[in-house]
């Protein structure tokens, strides 16, 4: 057993944005100080972090500077490059370790890796060429969803492929890199579980929650989600599954469809804290920002129960405005991230909203 973290430590963070600045203030709560280490200037994490480094992800001098000056080193993103990862772990210890980062970075290998554990996912074929895609397409057959196997977002780097006249050009579209294809999963709902892990192996799984997305970004979660209750036990053994076999410490998002046959598959997982998961930090005792940072703290790991249902919106572009100024309601909490331009599409905030325990399942039309 190793101690936790002693209070004062410091905690690096690679990666800026809002989820970074969240986990900073978390890390305050706990009695800890925060460094950032980021490519950008006048980021919502340097908002609110102790310190913060201005570099890329590749240079070696900056990074060397930082993991002297930090005691564990997480981040807030999953396309860490793999030099910057490796570095970090020779230099000090870094969760989740590098092995995760490496299988959430490439569709492909995270596909494969979920498959090897015994968890469903869409059927898929690697892709490299156009030859290759329509042999893939022979054993998967359409609809299918041809994905770029690294870097892809928000719906970025991926083409529908519905009709034979889809196909023609599709690899030369998706930019001729190595590429995914996934048979399309008939889904009713879009769910996910964010759990957490200790470096001792205990786990803590929040209750999975519906996801609804709007021109591809995530617009609305609601927790619990509105599947019966033997799929929210389901959804948590999955992600306990993928924890365990990662030897994963931190906090993970696994995003997965509700077939319509009433199963799950899983889509993808993110080895970070996850926008889906924002509605803890006013629902549970613990949010997932402060369960992050107690797992890599080898801290005890708060109790994940609801004490409400929630819904979190979040405020994308100018919908951010009319909260600017708004003040907090019993069972409505604002959360900005102090993001100057609201550009379209961009994450400005979200709103939790509270409901009384059970309220969900019971009026599950209201939502
Ligand atoms: P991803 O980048 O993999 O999270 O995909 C973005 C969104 O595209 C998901 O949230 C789904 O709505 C949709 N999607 C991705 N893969 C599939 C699939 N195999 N079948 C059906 N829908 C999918």
């Amino acid at each position: 057993m190793t101690a936790p973290l002693p209070k004062g430590s410091t905690i690096g963070i690679l990666g800026s944005g809002q989820l970074g600045q969240m986990l900073a203030l978390a890390a305050k709560k706990l009695g800890y100080k925060t460094h950032i280490y980021s490519p950008e200037r006048d980021t919502p994490a340097g908002l609110v972090a102790d310190r913060e480094i201005v570099a890329d992800y590749l240079d070696l001098k900056a990074l060397a500077a930082f993991a002297k000056e930090v005691d564990v080193a997480t981040y807030e993103f999953e396309n860490v490059p793999a030099d910057t990862a490796a570095y970090l772990s020779s230099s000090t210890t870094l969760y989740p370790n590098a092995n995760v980062l490496a299988i959430a970075q490439d569709r492909w290998i995270e596909k494969s890796f979920l498959q090897d554990i015994g968890e469903r996912t869409a059927p898929c074929a690697k892709v490299d060429s156009q030859e290759d895609l329509e042999a893939a397409l022979h054993k998967i057959g359409l609809p299918a969803v041809l994905k770029t196997r690294r870097f892809g977002y928000d719906g970025k780097g991926q083409i529908m492929l519905r009709s034979e006249r889809d196909i023609e050009d599709a690899f030369e579209q998706l930019g001729n890199v190595p590429a995914i294809l996934e048979g399309f999963v008939h889904f009713t709902r879009e769910i996910s579980v964010v759990a957490a892990r200790s470096p001792e192996g205990h786990i803590a799984c929040f209750d999975a929650a519906e996801n609804i997305h709007e021109d591809h970004i995530l617009a609305v979660s609601i927790a619990p989600a509105r599947i019966p209750e033997t799929l929210l036990e389901r959804a948590k053994e999955t992600a306990e599954n993928i924890m365990i076999q990662l030897q994963y410490v931190g906090v993970i998002g696994v995003e997965m469809f509700e077939t319509e046959a009433g199963g799950l598959v899983v889509n993808e997982m993110a080895p970070r804290v996850h926008n889906s998961g924002h509605w803890t930090q006013d629902a549970c005792l613990a949010s997932q920002f402060e369960q992050h940072i107690r797992a890599i703290a080898n801290l005890p790991l708060a109790d994940p129960a609801r004490h409400s249902d929630a819904v979190m919106i979040n405020l994308i572009g100018e919908a951010v405005r009319p909260y600017e100024t708004a003040t907090a309601k019993s069972d409505e909490f604002i959360h900005l991230y102090g993001k100057r331009q609201a550009r379209p599409g961009r994450k400005m905030g979200h709103v939790n909203r509270l409901y009384p325990l059970g309220y969900i399942a019971r009026h599950p039309e209201r939502f």
